[in-house]
């Protein structure tokens, strides 16, 4: 520690101490003085998106804008002071200064609101993928904005009064501050309902409040987790008879961050899927993800439960459709290459390939998806019966886009070759984006031809589906993870991609033409645990036909189940 940095944390230290001391240097201050300047310094420095929306929003009532910045200052203000007692005052400043900052970042740099599901991601996301995240630039903001005046709280020396006087003087600020907050709101309720209704975002960038909030709701709700008790569901689940004679393999391909706008089989003037448009696919345009991040779409469309009426505790305490395979004697098998399968695979034979750390693919605990094709080859020389297995892409994960494809991959040129977008043009963040969705189109392509080959042992399916979209700057929206009430459709609109080999097609009497015509109406994650399982040929009643999207185009003789334990 330098002599300097020293003398910083000892004088923050000093707080503790009730005799005066210290360089002449050092500048003393009320403790309601510091509170009210910290809150000055968040709202003018961490809450640049919040005022903009803001000001975006409300400018066109000068008066009902006034009061807002008036009644939220007022209100920061009142927190701050809140804590101005001794001994809790500096690192409760502190804390609050580094939050704002930390959210104010990823708002302001990618319009990411940091709410629980947010907050849940960081937590539950490993380490490579998120490393992404700390750029140069993201270090040197904390820096600058956080750590410097965070070292300056420690070091100003705060005069404290009695503990009467002080609560008297910090009643004195906080009450008349509630009071112009709630007269502000009150004042101008109407304009501000009308506009909130409008623009829920506006008030989820507040910092340091929609951090911590979202944090504790995070906290409390993983609290209710451990506690969770399991229910099993669909334990009725058997499978018809196989009618090829050969096991019937379907191959559930989970996308990473893949948004429907550039696939050029939905009609992207690039040329993004150029070995996928000769595979004889289906392709599904217009699909709806169950939610805007990892953590959120994987259990959902892997739950019996739709959208609607998914929850996050459900997914956890319900049977999903790994499980519900399982019941039905079906062999399910879960390979990895994105940050894990939220628990959906808790039950079922894992392998997380970034621990094999294979040199060929791998390198800085990431893997290009070529890792999910190298044994594929040789897994399905060896499958026997039935089975599903899922390949968990890296797909599209942002920001660092140029580290998901190899370099005979970079078609779309100049790419963005960092994971700073703001080192970057707008131009070169969506070649870098549509290389990857480029890639993944021949890892798809990869993966039909592999169950070709295999064709003489095994009748074969694969399907396809993205986990959410993706935010490319438009409206100043970038990656994902916006509540989906608001979220844009760069981020919930998902590509849906179906093959199957002609055996399979026989035998499942699937008619390809019904296919095309049906692939053009509205689907969503809601289809997949029915789809899974039709393709499956399993019955239970969890199964809903309606909710298949290939039971329409199948001459089946099961006829239309009732939708049970949806409700
Ligand atoms: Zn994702």
């Amino acid at each position: 520690m330098t002599p300097a940095l020293r003398q910083v944390v000892e004088s923050g230290l000093d707080d503790f101490d009730e005799t005066p001391r210290g360089s002449g240097l050092r500048p003393c201050l009320g403790s309601v003085t510091l509170s009210i300047l910290t809150a000055v310094y968040i709202l003018a420095v961490a809450n640049q998106t919040f005022w903009t929306r803001a000001y975006t929003h409300l400018s066109a009532y000068p008066f009902p804008f006034a009061a807002f910045v008036i009644g939220i200052s007022a209100v920061t203000i009142a927190a701050m002071t809140a804590f101005s007692v001794k001994y809790l005052i500096k690192p409760a400043l502190i804390f609050f200064v580094l939050v704002s900052v930390t959210s104010a970042w990823f708002t302001d740099e990618y319009g990411i609101i940091v709410d629980r599901e947010m907050v849940r991601n960081a937590v539950v996301a490993s380490g490579p993928a998120a490393a992404h995240i700390i750029t140069p630039a993201f270090v040197w903001h904390i820096f600058v904005t956080g750590i410097l005046p965070s070292l300056f709280i420690l070091w100003v020396r705060v005069e404290h009064r009695p503990f009467a006087e002080k609560f008297a003087w910090n009643m004195a600020i906080i009450l008349p501050c509630v009071a112009v907050f709630a007269a502000a709101g009150l004042g101008f309720s109407q304009t501000y309902a009308a506009v909130g209704r409008l623009h829920r975002d506006v008030m989820l960038t507040l910092n340091p409040f929609i951090p911590i909030g979202s944090a504790a709701r995070y906290l409390f709700s993983s609290e209710d987790d451990r506690s969770v008790m399991r229910y099993a569901l669909g334990m009725d689940a058997h499978q018809r008879a196989s009618n090829s004679g050969k096991p019937r393999v379907t191959i559930l391909v989970i996308g990473e961050s893949a948004r429907a706008q550039n696939f050029s089989l939905g009609g992207y003037s690039r040329e993004t899927n150029p070995e996928m448009k000769e595979r004889g696919i289906a392709y599904y345009a217009s699909a709806a993800s169950c939610g805007t991040t990892t953590g959120v779409s994987l259990p959902c469309m892997f739950s019996a439960y739709p959208r609607q009426q998914f929850t996050h505790r459900k997914g956890l305490e319900t049977d999903n459709l790994a499980d519900v395979l399982g019941h039905a004697n079906v062999k399910v098998e879960w390979w990895d290459n994105n940050t894990g399968s939220y628990g959906v695979a808790n039950r079922i034979a894992y392998r997380f390939l970034p621990d094999a750390a294979d040199s060929r693919f791998c390198s800085d605990g990431e893997c290009l998806d070529t890792a999910l094709l190298d044994k594929l080859d040789s897994w399905l020389s060896r499958v026997k019966g039935d089975t599903v297995l899922v390949l968990h892409q890296n797909g599209s994960h942002g920001p660092a886009y140029y580290q998901r494809y190899p370099d005979n991959f970079r078609r779309f040129i100049p790419d963005c070759r960092t994971a700073e977008f703001g080192a970057c043009t707008q131009e070169e963040i969506v070649n870098a984006y549509d290389n990857t969705i480029l890639f993944t189109d021949h890892v798809l392509a990869k993966v039909i031809d592999t169950l070709q080959r295999h064709g003489d042992s095994v009748s074969a399916a694969m399907l396809y589906v993205s986990d959410h979209g993706e935010s490319l700057g438009e409206n100043g929206f970038y990656l994902h993870g916006a509540p989906y009430l608001f979220a844009p459709s760069q981020q919930t609109q998902v590509p849906i991609i179906a093959w199957f080999a002609p055996d399979f097609s026989a035998a499942s009497k699937i008619d390809s033409g019904c296919l095309a015509r049906k692939s053009a109406e509205p689907a969503s994650h809601d289809n997949i645990f029915h789809s899974v399982l039709g393709l499956m040929d399993i019955a239970t009643d969890l199964y809903d036909a309606r909710l298949d999207l290939f039971s329409a185009c199948r001459d089946t003789s099961a006829g239309t189940k009732k939708a049970a334990g949806n409700g």
